[in-house]
């Protein structure tokens, strides 16, 4: 029978499970559910060409779990008959001790609890999803596969803030790096696609989703990434706002007298286009600047502007930490479909050697391709990403 693995990734308010079968990559079935806590939760599951959905109160994440597996059944599925071998976690943060693919017990989840304070946002729920999860599926082996992990080597000089040297030991502060797993999928995915050998491939790999990050990776070893102690560095995002300079928190604090959560609130959640531009889907966006009414087309207009210039900005950092670079690739949501956003983070870079073709970079195709001009000595490719493929491989790795 296929090995099948449930692939959970938790967030405060969601709950997105899959069930991955990793010696084919094929999915047989993911489910979303979302504003768990809210009156008025929703729940999808899809199973081969069947999707069911509902919208009822869900209270918490435990019920959340209980939903997706009723709807799967609804949907014609059996848990007990998919050859489950392992529960797969997305966590983010794993610190400076948690970076390997770990089988989860006691102590991981008190070590992942531990942590909260590196990623607020982030690790609490996905330690609920683990401890719903454990108590729901005792008898399987349950497995955190990090997000930073990816990072854990990056070159000192990469990874270190240059601040006071002992104070940054002390409380573990370095550029940990965020998306790792799908940096590397994405990375490994364009040398296959391409038949080169990753050692030998000089890459920069553009995860543009709702959070988005930048890595720069020489020979299949990162050497750099855009997001640095919590996934609010680098990249402008959805509603992340990227790099600022960290002046701004001090004088927000001290002189328009916030808390620092309030501050820590504002740049997580309302900034990054949504801050700027009043929405943090490109759709919208590009609605807006194409046919709203002002002042809001303008502000989407700046937010857009201002996204484009900080990614062309990383792009051309990384195209000199690298120096010779082979492979760019775009990849998750924005990445993967919204070709004006990848025109406009190539453009006029054709004498740094990278030329995009526009008539590839408009095809409504949805798989791997390639998207830059023949004769452009950096290839350019939109790979999609599989984060939940990646976890499952990652689990059926740890046990043999
Ligand atoms: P995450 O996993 O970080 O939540 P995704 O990688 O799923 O995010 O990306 C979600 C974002 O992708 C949306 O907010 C939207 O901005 C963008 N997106 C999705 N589909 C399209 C599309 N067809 N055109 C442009 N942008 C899109």
């Amino acid at each position: 029978m296929n090995r099948t693995v449930l692939v959970i990734n938790s967030g405060s308010s969601s709950m997105k499970f899959s069930l991955v079968q990793p010696d084919s990559g094929v999915e047989i079935a993911d489910g979303l559910v979302e504003r768990i806590g809210e009156r008025e939760s929703i729940a999808k599951v899809q199973f081969g060409d069947r999707t069911v959905d509902r919208e009822c109160a869900v209270a918490d994440h435990d019920a959340a779990l209980r939903l997706t597996f009723e709807l799967f059944d609804e949907a014609g599925g059996n848990l007990e008959t998919v050859g489950l071998v392992a529960v797969g976690h997305r966590l983010v943060h794993g610190g400076r001790d948690l970076y390997r693919p770990t089988v989860i017990d006691d102590a991981v989840v008190a070590k992942a609890r531990e942590l909260a304070p590196l990623a607020p946002l982030h690790n609490p729920p996905a330690v609920i999803g683990v401890e719903v999860a454990r108590r729901m599926l005792p008898d399987l082996p349950h497995i955190a596969v990090f997000d930073t992990a990816f990072f854990h080597d990056l070159p000192a000089a990469a990874a270190t803030y240059a601040m006071d040297r002992e104070l940054a030991e002390q409380w573990r502060i370095r550029r940990y790096g965020f998306h790792g797993t799908s940096h590397q999928y994405v990375s490994e995915q364009a040398a296959e696609f391409l038949d080169r050998p990753l050692d030998q491939l000089n890459q920069i790999v553009l995860h543009l989703g709702n959070g988005a990050s930048a890595s720069a990776i020489a020979g299949g070893r990162p050497v750099d990434t855009s997001m640095g102690l919590t996934p609010m560095e680098g990249l402008v995002m959805g509603t992340r706002s990227g790099d600022v300079d960290p002046g701004i928190v001090f004088y927000l604090a001290r002189t328009a007298k916030m808390a620092v959560e309030d501050i820590e609130a504002m740049l997580n959640r309302r900034s990054g286009v949504f801050g700027l531009g009043g929405d943090n889907d490109f759709r919208e966006l590009h609605r807006l600047i194409e046919g709203g009414s002002e002042p809001e087309a303008g502000h989407a207009r700046l937010a857009y502007d201002v996204y484009i210039h900080r990614l062309r900005k990383y792009i051309g950092a990384y195209l000199a930490v690298l120096g010779d670079t082979h492979v760019i690739t775009f990849t998750a949501g924005v990445g993967e479909n919204d070709a004006k956003v990848r025109r406009d983070a190539l453009t006029g870079l054709a004498p740094l050697g990278v030329e995009i073709d526009e008539h590839l970079n408009e095809s409504p195709s949805r798989g791997a391709r390639v998207i830059s001009a023949d004769n452009s000595p950096t290839t350019v490719l939109v790979i999609p990403t599989d984060e939940e493929l990646a976890i499952a491989r990652a689990c059926v790795a740890v046990l043999g």
